[in-house]
């Protein structure tokens, strides 16, 4: 697997930066973001060193959205399963002009509450 010394989420895989880690996978690593829009706010990244998303191999995109689903599980985060029930967003932003900050492939999931909505 393909890694950069300088990249801040490469070092987080390697454990020299902490993070508080969520889920871990041979292909994938998930943890909290340092800055959440959200309570819960998770990023789940590839365990291999690419700015955009096809850089990245196969296999580590392969494992990418079964850990996003897990994570909605270990947050409940599809409990009341109906229209007006709370929900998430999954995010993958690619390059400054789509708003990309950090140059290592991230999935945001973000949950979204009733409560923020006005409707609960
Ligand atoms: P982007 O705008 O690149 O899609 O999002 C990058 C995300 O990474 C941001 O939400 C930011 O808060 C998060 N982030 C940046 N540096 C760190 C860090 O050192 N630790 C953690 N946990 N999250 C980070
Ligand atoms: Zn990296």
């Amino acid at each position: 697997m393909a890694s950069n010394a300088s990249c801040i989420f490469c070092k987080i895989i390697k454990g020299e930066i902490p993070s508080l880690k969520l889920i871990e996978s041979k292909y994938c690593y998930s943890f909290l973001d340092i800055q959440p829009t959200a309570d819960y706010h998770c990023l789940v990244i590839p365990k291999h060193h690419g700015a955009k998303l096809h850089n990245i191999p196969d296999e580590y995109l392969a494992d990418i959205l079964p850990m996003v689903k897990k994570l909605t599980h270990v947050f409940k985060l599809d409990e009341n399963n109906t229209p007006e029930g709370d929900g998430y967003n999954v995010l993958q932003n690619n390059g400054r002009i789509a708003h990309q900050e950090v140059d290592h492939v991230h999935f945001h999931l973000i949950p979204k509450k009733d409560s923020e909505s006005g409707l609960g």
